[in-house]
């Protein structure tokens, strides 16, 4: 079968751990490497993504080369690897002073690894492939850059000159799969342009449609919005998408999921041509690839990996229970379990609030941690917890993902997430530097479908905790 074999280096381009398969692209050039889930070696299966650097052989076979022997590359990165303003200050990345006024009142302090990346290539104008998790701070990856545009050449374009049209043409559009992305997307433009006059409006379905269309026509210079609504609104005529110069897809993996690809497309069809494309996905399959091949120009590619956890380090346990009793059943297991420092996972900023306040109200000194706490609270969070002040800290995925604690010794999962990929990043913050770890899910009857695409994803069961007082 093999002709020749070759100790090689390189990148992968990207893996779908639910296909078990992917491509490396080589340092040393050439075509990309197929590579198969039974070809990676101990350790790697649950850490390969994109971006990872990996150490391999090449078997050349009829239908392409394809790696064998994949391990990790522990080698340092080479140099260019490294991100173009490593030294990370927003003031190094040529932002206007009403964009870095903005970013300083939002209470940035550093730029996140994402945004050193590609805020410097699309301020340059250039397609950007983004391979990025919500978490990483990738909005304002492409939110600022956009806004500085929009800002530098918005003259002849505030009055409107022909009849008919909106005041203020549509110039960036951002497509995103779900409405509360797409509400974060606008609230994240509105916070950073602030200081710019420019105005955003962000449309989506399942409620009316009027005030949306009332936004339309007073005319704004970013539309944020999801496929379906979009192109129900196109349909009245209430959009005109001919003067957009920049579009932007988010979690375009998830549009995949969610069966918006064709309303993309069509989307895409009423946009000009001449414009810049940024896509984001935090994982990128085929079809993505693909997508990215035929709407972007010469892209330039960005990745941030996330933090893969050794699953196999992990201790994991599910256990099933009422929605109703699950406050008691988490008051009740890390007291039985003498929990040290407990990250406890709840779905909204509602339900960690709530989580926290009922485990305090029983003794237990928790902490609750999410977007709509100040920065200063956060961080006086975060320092109870690493000190020891606080046991338990109670998070929503978003801020989890800034939670730099290191012994964690139970992360514990009050609501299961809708997305299989959140559950490895949540259990990957125990077990962290060869520590054991335990990662404790609740599942309620509701739920039980999220459990079944995490076990099809981790391709393992997950235990079930068969006695507890709390069961149903
Ligand atoms: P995103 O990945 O865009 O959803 O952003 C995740 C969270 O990180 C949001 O709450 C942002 O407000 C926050 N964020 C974005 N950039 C930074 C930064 N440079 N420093 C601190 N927080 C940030």
């Amino acid at each position: 079968m093999s002709s020749m074999t070759q100790r090689l280096t390189g990148t992968v381009k990207w893996y779908s751990t639910r296909q078990g398969f992917g491509f490396v692209t080589p340092d040393a050039g050439g075509d990309d490497v197929f590579v198969h889930h039974s070809a990676l070696k101990q350790g790697l299966r649950a850490r390969i993504d994109a971006g990872v650097r990996v150490v391999f052989n090449v078997e050349h076979r009829k239908k392409g080369p394809s790696a064998t022997e994949v391990t990790l590359d522990e080698a340092p990165p080479a140099p260019e690897a490294a991100s173009p303003a490593a030294s990370g200050h927003f003031n190094e990345l040529d932002l206007t002073p009403d964009l870095l006024r903005a970013v300083d009142e939002a209470g940035y302090a550093v730029p996140t690894s994402i945004q050193v990346q590609a805020i410097p290539h699309v301020l340059a104008g250039r397609d950007v492939m983004g391979c990025a998790q919500t978490g990483t701070g990738k909005t304002a990856a492409f939110a600022l850059p956009i806004l500085q545009h929009l800002a530098a050449s918005s003259n002849g374009h505030r009055s409107g000159e022909r009849r008919g049209r909106p005041a203020r043409p549509t110039r960036a559009l951002v497509l995103s799969p779900t409405r509360e992305l797409a509400i974060q997307i606008g609230d994240s433009f509105s916070a950073y342009g602030r200081h710019t006059g420019l105005t955003n409006t962000v449309i989506f379905g399942g409620v009316g449609q009027n005030p949306q269309i009332k936004a339309l026509q007073r005319g704004v210079d970013i539309l944020v919005a999801t496929p379906g609504r979009l192109l129900d609104l196109m349909g009245q005529r209430h959009v005109a998408l001919d003067q957009v110069e920049v579009l932007v897809l988010d979690e375009a993996d998830r549009m995949l999921d969610m069966g918006f690809i064709h309303d993309v497309k069509r989307i895409l069809a009423k946009v000009p041509r001449q414009r810049q494309t940024l896509l984001f996905s935090a994982t990128l399959p085929r079809e993505i690839v693909e997508l990215a091949a035929d709407i972007l120009r010469d892209p330039v590619q960005v990745a941030v990996t996330p933090e893969q956890p050794t699953v196999e380090a992990i201790e994991q346990a599910v256990y099933f229970v009422p929605k109703q009793k699950k406050q008691a059943l988490l008051e009740h297991v890390i007291r039985d379990a003498k929990m040290a420092r407990v990250l406890v996972f709840t779905r909204t900023k509602h339900g960690a609030n709530k989580v926290a306040k009922k485990l305090n109200q029983a003794g237990i000194q928790a902490e609750p941690i999410h977007s709509n706490k100040s920065q200063t609270a956060r961080q006086r969070a975060l320092k109870d917890f690493r000190d020891g002040r606080t046991r338990v800290l109670v998070a929503t995925d978003v801020v989890a993902r800034g939670i730099d604690v290191e012994d964690i010794s139970h992360v514990i999962q009050f609501d299961l997430p809708n997305e299989p990929e959140t559950y490895v990043h949540r259990i990957g913050r125990t077990g962290r530097a060869g520590a054991e770890g335990v990662a404790l899910a609740f599942c309620a009857d509701d739920e039980r479908p999220f459990l079944k695409d995490i076990e099809s994803l981790i391709r393992t069961r997950v235990p079930v905790v068969p006695d507890h007082p709390y069961r149903a």
